[in-house]
């Protein structure tokens, strides 16, 4: 092992893959430390929706530009990736929300994403599991599907074979001023360390702000055609936009395997990994007021996972302002696999200082946040 490399990065979940994968790409030498297994973080626990997002200008920006670098990879990806381009039913439950379905329909027609308005007949025949009654949907077809872990394990052996070193079952203990200090002892000497280690990303960077937000989910044995598309309720943007309070959304995903992985809720304060029952209740009953035929299913394990949530809802991207040699790369809440190959991008394109896609000063760790919620 060399004790200098251009790059060093703690956390080797989706976000820090990716950022290896972009580093190793542009000829940087790479380190990667990661104390459990590859994408055992949030990646492991996450749902793998890759979803354009509008909640705000910057938001969409990069979901989208994120989204369309997942839709360049998908042929090289491997078969355990599970790419699926599944697409995402907004499902709208009344008239207030299909006035919502307008709204966001002609946001993604002003930055060419590619979406339908569904009335209530078309909805039921793209969807038969739903129940009858709903008001229609917004249909955005080039959304897909991944298996997270799986896709962390590719773009960390892509970095691998550009030469990057990954060394797993070792920990950064700390990490600035170009010198990440490890579990056993060592310290590794860094152009630049990036911190990426998710919802735990303030033990080694204190003070940032990112709390942990839990999650649960559920998956089914094998109905394969029983759901289509991903299925999120508009009202999902309510629920996932409240910064204080706990909540749950309708929220179905067809896997590749034929497998149904349900969800969502959102709890801030609880910081074990074991599940609530009540969360979990007010999930499913969610879920079966939109699909009372998923009484029928047999569920196989439900599991919770941590998400990494700021202020503003924008993940941190980019070098600290106190020690420009510290980047973030955290704070991805529910979006880290979509967002996760922009952020290598950003991350790679400032170390290099070249051109961004996107602009990257949105997401600088030493932004202004402003808490911002849905209305
Ligand atoms: C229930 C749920 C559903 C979700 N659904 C979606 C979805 O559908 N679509 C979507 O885009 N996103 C979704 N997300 C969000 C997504 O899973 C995360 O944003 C994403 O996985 C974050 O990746 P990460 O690499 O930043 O974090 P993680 O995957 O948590 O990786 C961080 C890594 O850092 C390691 N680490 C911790 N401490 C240290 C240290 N001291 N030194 C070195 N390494 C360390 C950890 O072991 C971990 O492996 C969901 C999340 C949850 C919880």
């Amino acid at each position: 092992m060399r004790t200098s490399y251009d790059v060093a990065i703690a956390g080797g979940g989706i976000v820090g893959a990716s950022c290896a994968a972009e580093c190793a790409a542009a000829g940087l030498s790479v380190f990667v430390a990661e104390p459990n297994v590859i994408g055992g973080g949030a990646t492991a626990a996450g749902m793998g929706h890759l979803v354009v997002m509008d909640d705000s200008p910057a938001q969409i920006a990069l979901t989208n530009y994120s989204r369309n670098l997942w839709i360049d990879l998908a042929p090289q990806l491997p078969a355990d990736v599970e790419y699926l381009k599944a697409g995402t039913v907004w499902v709208a439950a009344d008239a207030e929300e299909m006035a919502e379905v307008e709204r966001k329909r002609a946001v993604y027609e002003s930055i060419g994403v590619r979406a339908e308005v569904l009335d209530a007949r078309a909805l039921a025949e793209a969807e038969p599991n739903l129940r009858r009654g709903l008001a229609g949907a917004l249909r955005v077809p080039d959304d897909a599907v991944v298996y997270p872990p799986c896709a962390a394990r590719y773009l960390l052996d892509c970095a691998r074979k550009r030469g990057a070193e990954i060394h797993v079952g070792m920990a950064a203990r700390e990490l600035a001023r170009g010198v990440m200090k490890l579990s056993d002892g060592s310290k590794i000497a860094a152009g630049i360390a990036i911190n990426a280690s998710g919802a735990w990303a303030p033990e080694l960077t204190p003070g940032i702000e990112v709390r942990k937000r839990k999650g649960h989910l559920v998956i089914t044995d094998r109905y394969p055609g029983w759901v289509r598309h991903q299925l999120v309720e508009l009202g999902y943007l309510k629920s996932a936009h409240s910064i204080s309070t706990d909540s749950v959304a309708f929220n179905v995903q067809p896997r590749k395997t034929g497998q149904l992985l349900i969800g969502s809720s959102r709890q801030y304060g609880a910081e074990h990994a074991s599940i609530d029952a009540y969360m979990l209740t007010r999930m499913l009953d969610r879920a079966l007021e939109y699909m009372p035929g998923l009484a029928g299913i047999s569920a196989i394990r439900s599991w919770t996972g941590f998400r990494a949530a700021t202020p503003d809802k924008l993940p941190l991207i980019g070098p600290c302002d106190a020690d420009p040699r510290l980047y973030l790369a955290t704070g991805h809440e529910g979006l880290g696999i979509t967002t996760s190959l922009a952020t290598g991008k950003l991350v790679a394109d400032q170390i290099l200082r070249r051109a961004t896609a996107i602009p990257f000063e949105p997401y600088l760790p030493d932004r202004k946040h402003e808490e911002h919620s849905h209305a």
